[in-house]
């Protein structure tokens, strides 16, 4: 039997590539460095329920592939409706509100549906990838191609500089971003509020209400800060705290501070400039995740995996 393909990264484009591989009759090992698969779909327990760090919500395009796996998720009660109408605030206090396209959450956390897509898989988790080399191999070991399904940077530390599919990555650029979530002993804001858009806070760009977007009704905030934020605070994100707490009671018009809060760090959250291509394939190397296929989202991570998954399949053949 073939070596299995070995897609790195166990976030949702990772894994749906290696489901789209799987399914048609192609071999595949998905090695993440992390202890569970999630990603930036990152859902941890604090207090004794999950809490969601990285994503705040997915969509899905009505019609779409995509949405029929969102639906399967929702008749299996793994996602859930949310809302379409979120608060816009600024730095002293809410403006109005806006709706768009439905957004969904997760009860149980949005880490809960990259589980999903993992399961029967062949899923190695706490295996760090070192070096992806011409042949390809991984880690030395020649295999008949090789997936990364991480933020370009990622990709490009395990690459050869220089490599074709170092090229394609080289110039990508990502914001950072911080997670700051804030508990209180009980709700303190509008049970209608949703999440909030913050415009013109040098601190905060978006505080979503996680007890209302898991169902739970947990009062528990997750702001996330602005890129120049995070940049000033990556070595030391917890000293951010302080400064968000204010903000986000200030555009929220909150009166109380929070019984506890925690932070968390994401370096490489958000690419400056997603391409339009869906993925890159070259010389048996695959790129693929919200880099690729713009706008950057949970969206687009997946059908780019999803779609590099189908081509390596056709390119294997
Ligand atoms: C703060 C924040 C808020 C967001 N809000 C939203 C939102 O509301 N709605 C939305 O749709 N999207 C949102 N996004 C974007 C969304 O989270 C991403 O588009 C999506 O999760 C990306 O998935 P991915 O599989 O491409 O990458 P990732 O989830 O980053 O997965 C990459 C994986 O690769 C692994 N890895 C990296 N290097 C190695 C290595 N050397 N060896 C082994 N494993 C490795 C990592 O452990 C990780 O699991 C947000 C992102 C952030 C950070």
């Amino acid at each position: 039997m073939d070596a299995p393909v070995p897609v790195v990264g166990a976030g949702i484009a990772g894994l749906a590539c290696a489901r789209a591989l799987s399914d048609a009759g192609v071999t595949v090992r998905v090695l993440d460095r992390g202890r569970r698969p999630g990603g930036r779909m990152s859902s941890r327990t604090m207090h004794g329920r999950p809490v969601d760090l990285g994503a705040s919500y997915l969509t899905a395009r009505p019609g779409s592939v995509f949405a029929a796996v969102v639906d399967g998720w929702l008749d299996r009660g793994l996602a859930r409706p949310w809302t379409d109408t979120f608060a816009v605030a600024g730095p002293d206090g809410v403006r109005e509100r806006k709706s768009g396209p439905l957004r969904y959450g997760a009860p149980r956390g949005l880490r809960s549906l990259v589980e999903d897509l993992a399961a029967g898989l062949d899923v190695v988790q706490e295996r760090t990838v070192e070096r992806v080399t011409a042949g390809p191999a991984v880690d030395g070991d020649a295999v008949p191609a090789a997936v990364l399904a991480m933020p370009g940077p990622q990709a490009a530390r395990l690459l050869d500089p220089g490599s074709p599919a170092a090229r394609l990555v080289a110039a990508e650029r990502w914001d950072a971003a911080l997670a700051v979530v804030l508990g209180w002993p009980e709700r303190r804001w509008p049970a209608d509020l949703h999440g909030a858009f913050v415009h013109d806070s040098p601190d905060i760009e978006w505080v979503a209400d996680d007890g209302d977007r898991r169902g739970d009704g947990a009062p528990v905030l997750v702001a996330h800060t602005t890129p120049e934020l995070a940049a000033r605070h990556l070595d030391d994100p917890d000293a951010a705290a302080p400064g968000v707490v204010t903000a986000v009671t200030a555009a929220l018009g909150i009166d109380t501070p929070p019984e506890w809060t925690a932070v968390h760090r994401w370096t490489f959250a958000k690419p400056a400039d997603p391409r339009e291509e869906p993925f890159g394939l070259v010389d048996g190397v695959g790129l693929c995740g919200d880099g690729w296929h713009a706008p950057s989202k949970v969206e687009s991570a997946w059908s780019s995996g999803d779609a590099l998954g189908r081509a390596l399949t056709a390119e294997l053949r």
